[in-house]
């Protein structure tokens, strides 16, 4: 089993990105959420395009795998679930749930941190909402990614089967959950207490603030219901809610290669979340 996950990791990874997306693809034509903003001709070269810039520069630039890292970390004891030696059945499901918990967090981080929201924004900023949305990061945000995924690796101890298991489900329900799709409302009231659905993380693409600043799970739900961050259904429905930035509404800025490389780079940082100095005052406030 160990030859078969680590000897063919990188086609498993693969295999299943182009899946997941032909799968999620078809799913958009046949019932979408929402009209499309912006056609795939006009988006699509440049969320796949940017995906592919990150492959080539995580290879080049990192010295390790997430995968060697791992079987390095349990040739060597490192991290708490080979200190625990549990069973592997019990070790990779925590192994996973605990690696979630880790991308839950460092979402929350890149929200909170006005720096890190800049490079976060490239993501947020597409102005339509599907399955390539999901794919679409700055390159900085995904070298730093793998940085806090090494981390959390040597912290955690997953095996390296289970590391490869969380990659392949992550890449899987992050592209399921930016898809434009259509789900029966009762199917999604129920499929969203095992992963994050499409209308639960479109939420979290809202132009407005309350909205962006929740649902911040990408693979497993409950940590925002566990943590406060939950919020069911935008104020303005689905399909009536505006997806994107505020103010960031210029396709060639948003949604063309160079311009989303450059995004980081612009405006003022002080915009945003935690550096705001103006807030709404309370009705009845007394002062
Ligand atoms: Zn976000
Ligand atoms: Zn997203």
């Amino acid at each position: 089993m160990r030859e078969l996950i680590l000897g063919h990791e990188p086609a498993i990874r693969v295999g299943f990105f182009f899946g997941v997306l032909a799968v999620m693809a078809l799913w958009e034509v046949a019932a979408p959420r929402r009209p499309a903003t912006l056609g795939r001709w006009a988006r699509w070269p440049s969320n796949l395009g940017i995906v592919v810039l990150n492959t080539v520069l995580v290879r080049l630039l990192l010295p390790t795998t997430v995968v060697a890292l791992a079987l390095v970390g349990e040739a060597n004891g490192w991290g708490l679930l080979h200190q625990l030696a549990l069973p592997a059945w019990v070790a990779l499901p925590l192994a996973v749930i605990a690696l979630d918990l880790a991308v839950y967090l460092q979402h929350v981080m890149v929200h909170a941190v006005p720096v890190l929201w800049r490079l976060h924004r490239v993501h947020h900023a597409d102005l339509h909402f599907d399955v390539t949305t999901g794919a679409r990061f700055h390159p900085i945000e995904i070298l730093l990614s793998m940085l806090i995924k090494f981390a959390a690796i040597l912290v955690i101890g997953p095996s390296p089967e289970a590391v490869v298991v969380f990659e392949v489900l992550l890449n899987a329900t992050a592209m399921f959950n930016h898809g434009n799709v259509r789900l029966p409302v009762a199917v999604d009231r129920w499929l969203r207490w095992l992963v994050v659905t499409p209308d639960m993380h479109r939420v979290h693409h809202s132009v407005e603030d309350d909205e962006t600043n929740s649902n911040f799970g990408f693979n497993l739900p409950w940590w925002d219901r566990l943590f406060g961050t939950y919020r069911a259904q935008p104020r303005g429905g689905h399909e009536g809610m505006t997806i994107g930035i505020r103010g960031w509404r210029d396709p060639q800025q948003v949604d063309r290669l160079p311009g989303m490389l450059a995004l980081p780079f612009l405006g003022k940082v002080t915009d945003y979340v935690i550096n705001r100095r103006q807030w709404a005052r309370p009705a009845t406030g007394n002062e």
